[in-house]
């Protein structure tokens, strides 16, 4: 029996996306790709509430993370830092050879807008890094108020929405985002292999002027191709596939407010679970919609939790990194209902006699 994943990634796929991807394969140099990269793009460009040039990647989410800072870091990057996915972007970036600093963060804090200001205003930097939905605390970042600071400055703005592109409404036009990269493993619930982001022509423009880009994630590269309605290298056909399928679900059956609200309304669910038998490791505000954060004030033993709830047929998320011991998550994202969650947690529930 498969397992439900409460896991935040990869989520449980639909047996309808599986059925959309077991189909012949087809070569990517061909009309028929084509037209499927078209339909991806233009799903992905509503999804992304942008008109800026969208990149789909045969990788994960990391490779972009990689690729962002490849192409739109010149002299130097602002990572900002408050949990395992933001610092390993910092790490990342050099790892490339970028120069680098980064604005620190407790985990389980949300990034200061006012703190990233002071930052900015230095004129050190000419590209800047944020992950939106912190997956290791589940902390949502004030993305507006940051995205009003950032505006001020001639800086690259690189943000990763990999665990709540799909959840959660992000406006990446609105925002005046640079690159907005996600993978598809999380809210858009496909299995793990393709990334996608959009690009904005000031980025493209400055990509021109930044050496060693390298190869595989090449942004001009991507771009040449696109205008042939191919990409440079061989893509993920299939999830592409997969891709189409969610984006006309979401878009045609679901609805995207439909979406959102049903992602916030599992979130205020799991939120006043969490109150009610442990605490939030965020501040309530800045809780990710996506997945849950839950300090264990119980000193629950999880790996035993977790055991049980396998027997019962479910995946249970331990914390992450360096707070692992002390969290633990529960995913609501993707094609997850209310009524699975409330089941899932109830079985919690009972198992711990709560
Ligand atoms: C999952 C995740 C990543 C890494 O994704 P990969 O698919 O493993 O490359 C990066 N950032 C955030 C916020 C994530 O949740």
């Amino acid at each position: 029996m498969a397992k439900k994943l409460f896991i935040p990634g990869p989520v449980d796929v639909t047996p309808e996306a599986f059925q959309a991807m077991s189909v012949p394969m087809i070569g990517h140099r061909g009309g028929e790709f084509s037209k499927l990269l078209d339909e991806c793009n233009d799903g992905l460009k509503k999804l992304m509430y942008t008109n800026n040039t969208i990149f789909i990647t045969p990788s994960s989410s990391t490779g972009l993370m990689e690729g962002a800072v490849r192409n739109c870091v010149k002299e130097r990057c602002l990572n900002v830092c408050n949990g395992a996915f933001s610092e390993r972007w910092h790490g990342i970036t050099k790892e490339n050879g970028k120069e680098a600093d980064a604005l620190m963060f407790e985990w389980g804090q949300a990034p200061d807008a006012k703190l990233i200001d002071e930052k900015l205003s230095t004129g050190k930097y000419d590209a800047m890094t944020l992950v939106h939905n912190e997956t290791s605390t589940g902390v949502s970042a004030p993305i507006e108020e940051i995205a009003r600071v950032v505006k001020n400055y001639d800086v690259s703005f690189l943000v990763d929405t990999v665990s709540s592109m799909g959840g959660v409404k992000i406006e990446a036009d609105k925002l005046g985002i640079d690159v907005c990269l996600f993978g598809v493993q999380k809210c858009m619930a496909l299995p793990p292999g393709l990334a996608a982001c959009s690009v904005s022509e000031r980025a493209l423009k400055k990509a021109g002027t930044v050496s060693a880009r390298g190869h595989y994630f090449d942004f001009l590269a991507y771009k040449k191709y696109l205008e042939k309605k191919q990409t440079p290298t061989t893509p993920p056909v299939s999830i592409m596939q997969g891709l189409r399928y969610q984006l006309n679900r979401i878009h045609n059956q679901e609805g995207l407010e439909n979406r959102f609200a049903r992602h916030t309304k599992m979130a205020d669910a799991t939120r006043k679970w969490a109150k009610k038998n442990y605490a939030l490791l965020p501040e309530e505000r800045y809780s990710s919609n996506t997945v849950t954060c839950v300090a264990n004030t119980r000193n629950t033993d999880c790996n035993d939790l977790k055991a049980k709830l396998s027997a019962k047929g479910y995946v249970f998320s331990t914390g992450y990194g360096k707070i692992a011991d002390k969290t633990f998550r529960i995913a609501h994202m993707g094609e997850r209902t209310i009524e699975e969650l409330q089941t899932y947690l109830n079985t919690i529930d009972e198992i711990l006699g709560l």
